[in-house]
């Protein structure tokens, strides 16, 4: 035995995991109609990026339902002063996709998530529906004000971006679309410098957002006149607000301090 197979932190090999039913529809209508009549729902893998670790980490699986075999849920289109991105278009796809940088600051955003091999794999829909507090893409739609469509076997339903982390079960639910409202001069701009530890996205179109992602937090969406002071904007972070590592006053006096030269920026273009 090497001395690694001794480690407790070791993680169990893939070849451990015990055989799983795979669900291979071809339509997102059949994948809704699998969801929805399995007795125990499969769980969806798209780029299986997110997946994979939560194997790890102890989930366990006794059905897959590969998106990989759908047809359509990709790419992005202006549709209806929407950009409707599918919900299996990967970081990758979308960084340089010319409707997603039609929206200043966007594609950059996305395209700084994780590295190059990962982004190839992972899906925009994975990151959202994964629902970890550490994961950027829900901090970046929270403050495009975008909303998340799902379909299953009751129907369509819509959700805020900002809404998913008290959605409930979602188990039956297939995420097809991404919809951003193209207000005008809607603008993102996205700071990564203090993560893990903090991110921040301000977007400005009518009324300015920001979000505030911290590693173990839900973000928190602060909204209003963009000619309010970066001070006044962050005296609106919900008192309950402290992370394990970061007090309420830091994000506060360093999530204005962002902010001031996130609108710097803005202003720029
Ligand atoms: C080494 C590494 C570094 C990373 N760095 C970063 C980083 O810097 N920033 C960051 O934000 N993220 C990071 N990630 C996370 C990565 O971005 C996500 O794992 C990825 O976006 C998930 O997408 P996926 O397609 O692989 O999802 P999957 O792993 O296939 O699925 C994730 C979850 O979402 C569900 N799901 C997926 N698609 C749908 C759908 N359409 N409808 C319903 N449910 C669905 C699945 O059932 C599963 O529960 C990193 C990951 C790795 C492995």
């Amino acid at each position: 035995m090497s001395p690694l197979d001794q480690s407790p932190n070791m993680l169990p090999p893939v070849r451990q995991l015990p055989p799983f039913r795979l669900f291979r529809p071809t339509t997102p209508a059949e994948a809704v109609g699998i969801l929805g009549s399995e007795e125990t729902p499969p769980i969806c893998y798209a780029g299986g990026t997110d997946l994979c670790l939560s194997v790890h980490e102890g989930r366990s699986v006794s059905s897959l339902l590969s998106l990989n075999t759908l047809d359509g849920l990709r790419g992005a289109e202006a549709r209806n002063g929407t950009l409707a991105i599918g919900a299996l278009a990967t970081l990758d796809e979308l960084s340089t996709h010319d409707q997603v940088t039609a929206i200043p600051g966007l594609a950059e955003a996305l395209g700084a998530i994780a590295n190059v091999r990962i982004r190839f794999r992972a899906t925009i829909g994975g990151n959202v529906m994964a629902r970890r507090t550490a994961y950027e893409v829900p901090i970046l739609l929270a403050a495009l004000d975008a909303r998340l469509v799902f379909e299953s076997s009751v129907g369509r339903r819509e959700l805020r971006a900002a809404d998913i982390w008290t959605a409930g079960d979602l188990g039956r639910s297939l995420l097809t679309e991404i919809e951003i409202p193209l207000t005008e001069g809607l603008a993102l701009d996205y700071d990564r410098t203090l993560r893990p530890w903090m991110t921040q996205a301000a977007a400005t179109g009518g009324i300015e957002r920001v979000a505030v992602g911290t590693r173990f937090l839900r973000p928190a969406l602060l909204s209003g006149d963009p000619g309010e002071s970066a001070e006044s904007r962050f005296s609106g972070l919900p008192g309950e607000f402290n992370d394990v590592l970061l007090t309420r006053g830091y994000v506060t006096g360093t999530g204005a301090a962002l902010l001031k030269r996130q609108r710097a920026r803005l202003a720029k273009g």
